[in-house]
């Protein structure tokens, strides 16, 4: 029958199969389906292996301690929808049947499931089994409703049932049915990767068919790990794809012509009068490199990796300087105010007699005060210009902008570039990232990127003691803090909410309870508290007592995570510190150590101390982000960074971060012989899914 049907090539719209309406297509649209292809790449969440489905009557009766999932399949038998006495909980219970037995499935606050299911439902239950009072019993299963019994009598001809997400009123069942359809009508759309690539896998409809529809002899371990050939050869389609997208606008960029930024002896005498401290010899050739992008006629687009405290800030001014001194305006963004007004102080400080020419634009100014600093950016007066995402608003006009320097935050992304090409301006970029990353992820989150790194910190620093304590022990804490304090340094103390309830029921100690300690604890010592919630000029006026010393202990959220420059502080305590990624809490401890005396970081924890010890070996930064990476994979380390991550279905960005370089590779070969045209189509169709148009 299947033959008798037109067949479609990838890029059709999901309409073109049989039961998608405009109300399915809209469902599948919000997911980011709209094509076939999209389709096919939404691979199962989870495949059934029949052989080891249970039978009811013969599971284990007793309590299983180590809650092994089991998969039952059954009919509905009862279905009973209450309140529990207590809580007053929605409580929802199912009687599954099997012909060898009974079990009951529960779950709490899932009103909707009564309406979902009904009686003569057939189910596929996956949960871990429990003895209830009333016998064998299954707590929040998972569960997939397979309709009418029957209905699935076709499903078990294999041993993997694929499982695929509901999408609003697309069962996941259906979603199985038009999977296969588009299986059997999809157009072989030829073989696109290079040979060097593609070799050893199955190509791509082969691929889509072993996952969508394992054959029994499939590996069951490695479809789980999404780790069999075929789901290689689709996780390198993406990265190939990706790579392409990178490569091109590169090549893009490239072509372009940059401003050239005119270098003599005499700028560089200048540069050098402005240098607070001599170079460290990583700041040296990152700045070499720098210069070297700025006079070769190119768009500069850099990215300066380095460790909390490797003195990013200063080789940032010179490549300003440079552009600044001759003639051009720069511009530093900054994802905060604190660190906005924190980069402007240390700006006009090295600037010192022309200070002047430093401009510092805020969202929140009095407008007067705006409208003149908005005069002084358009006339070129200000030749360097501090500022939060303010500066991409539309009032905001450049004399010559020539260079734009972002700090740590990549959420000023392509929008925003894209808003200064409008304005026809198409100036150099530096990015600086603290958080030091492979480069397979640079190039995913970033495009492809030159790349400066400072491995090396300036001299003088002494190392910082890192300790762990059950809090319990924080009597010990307070009491290094106390001893800082007598010797005339200050303090940092972290906590990680605001609201005792901040989203999660594990009790908290909140940042007011944290100030109460504090003030019992050290009665005399002025206490800075500051947080995001506060209004800015606020939380400006509170930091600055800590900067200026008035204040001797800042109590913070992570607002102080990036950047804030305190040498004399000397100790952080960090509350909850299980509360925080690896790399945050190294953040947040390059807060101390930037002074000659010793320092002291304290992280207080009850649980996830293993993971918190690595702070406690390493100060590597590289080694922190490496650890912290694969625990918690891209996603999570990323934060709201993410965003900016193309979504893969079959890649992993940490796993397949060899593969990525490979494609890297492959990609660049394959623009240089000149794309074939499958690799234009797929390219074309790849566009949105990977965020092609999103590559720096
Ligand atoms: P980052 O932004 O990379 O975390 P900063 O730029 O804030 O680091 O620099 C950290 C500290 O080191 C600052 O106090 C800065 O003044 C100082 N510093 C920077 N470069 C040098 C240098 N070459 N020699 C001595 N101190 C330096
Ligand atoms: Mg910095």
């Amino acid at each position: 029958m299947a033959a008798a049907l037109p067949v479609f090539p990838l890029s059709s719209k999901v309409t073109a199969l049989r039961g998608v309406g405009p109300a399915f297509a809209q469902a599948f649209e919000d997911a980011g389906i709209t094509t076939l292809k999209e389709l096919l790449w939404s691979l199962p969440y989870r495949y059934i292996d029949r052989g080891t489905l249970q039978k009811i009557g013969e599971l284990d009766t007793r309590w299983s301690p180590d809650r092994e999932p089991v998969t039952v399949l059954g009919t509905v038998k009862d279905l009973r929808s209450t309140t529990t006495r207590v809580q007053r909980m929605a409580l929802t219970e199912v009687l599954l049947q099997d012909g060898t037995g009974t079990i009951r499935l529960i779950w709490f606050n899932q009103g909707y499931l009564a309406k979902a299911l009904r009686p003569g439902d057939r189910i596929l239950a996956f949960g871990p089994v429990a003895m209830g009072r009333g016998g064998l019993e299954m707590r929040g299963p998972a569960f997939e409703n397979m309709g009418k019994a029957g209905d699935e009598e076709n499903l078990w001809i294999r041993r993997f049932l694929p499982l695929y997400r509901k999408l609003g009123p697309i069962t996941g069942r259906f979603r199985q049915r038009l999977v296969q359809e588009a299986l059997a009508r999809a157009a072989d759309p030829g073989e696109w990767l290079p040979p060097d690539l593609a070799r050893g896998y199955p190509d791509t409809l082969g691929a889509l068919r072993l996952l969508h529809q394992p054959p029994d002899d499939s590996d069951a371990a490695l479809l789980d790990a999404h780790a069999t050939p075929a789901h290689q050869r689709l996780a390198c389609e993406e990265l190939f794809a990706f790579s392409l997208g990178v490569s091109l606008r590169r090549a893009g960029r490239l072509a372009r012509r940059g401003q050239r930024v005119p270098t003599s002896p005499e700028l560089r005498e200048r540069l050098k009068g402005f240098l607070p401290f001599r170079l460290t010899g990583a700041q040296r050739t990152a700045f070499r490199e720098i210069v070297e992008d700025l006079t070769s006629g190119r768009v500069m687009h850099r990215l300066l990796q380095g460790d909390v405290g490797s003195g990013k800030t200063l080789v940032a001014f010179l490549a300003m300087a440079m552009v600044a001194e001759t003639g051009g305006q720069a511009a530093l963004l900054v994802p905060t105010e604190v660190l906005a007004r924190q980069h402007a102080a240390t700006f006009r400080r090295i600037l010192a007699g022309e200070a002047g020419r430093m401009e510092l634009l805020l969202g929140p100014m009095k407008a007067a005060e705006k409208r003149a600093a908005l005069s002084r950016i358009a006339s070129g007066e200000a030749a360097y210009v501090v500022g939060t995402h303010a500066l991409f608003q539309e009032a905001v006009a450049f004399h010559r902008l020539q260079l734009v320097v972002v700090d740590e935050q990549h959420r000023f992304g392509v929008r925003q570039r894209e808003a200064l090409k409008e304005k026809g301006l198409d100036p150099h970029w530096l990015v600086m990232s603290a958080t030091p990353i492979p480069r397979s992820l640079a190039l995913a989150l970033f495009g492809d990127l030159e790349q400066s790194v400072l491995d090396e910190l300036p001299p003088g620093r002494q190392p910082i003691t890192s300790r762990l304590l059950e809090p319990d022990r924080a009597e010990r804490a307070w009491e290094l803090v106390e001893r800082e304090l007598q010797a005339g340094h200050q303090a940092f103390v972290i906590s990680p909410a605001i609201d005792p309830q901040d989203e999660t029921k594990v009790p908290l100690r909140d940042i007011q309870a944290m100030e109460g300690l504090l003030r019992a604890q050290f009665p005399d010592a002025a206490i800075a508290v500051v947080h995001g919630r506060l209004k800015a000029d606020e939380l400006a006026s509170r930091m600055d007592t800590f900067v200026k010393g008035e204040a001797r202990i800042l109590l913070a959220t992570t607002v102080v995570e990036v950047g804030v420059d305190v040498p004399n502080a000397t100790v952080m305590v960090v509350d909850h510190a299980e509360r925080f990624g690896l790399s945050q809490l190294h953040q947040l401890r390059g807060r101390v150590g930037r002074g000659s005396a010793r320092s002291q970081f304290i992280m207080l924890s009850a649980s996830e101390n293993e993971r918190l010890r690595v702070l406690t070996e390493t100060q590597d930064g590289f080694r922190i982000a490496q650890k912290d990476l694969e625990l918690r994979g891209p996603g999570e380390f990323f934060g709201t960074r993410q965003a900016g991550l193309p979504r893969f279905q079959a890649a992993d960005l940490v796993r397949d971060r060899k593969l990525l370089l490979t494609c890297k590779d492959a990609a660049e070969k394959a623009l240089a012989r000149g794309l074939t045209d499958p690799q234009k189509d797929w390219l074309k169709q790849e566009q949105a899914r990977l965020k092609l148009a999103e590559i720096s």
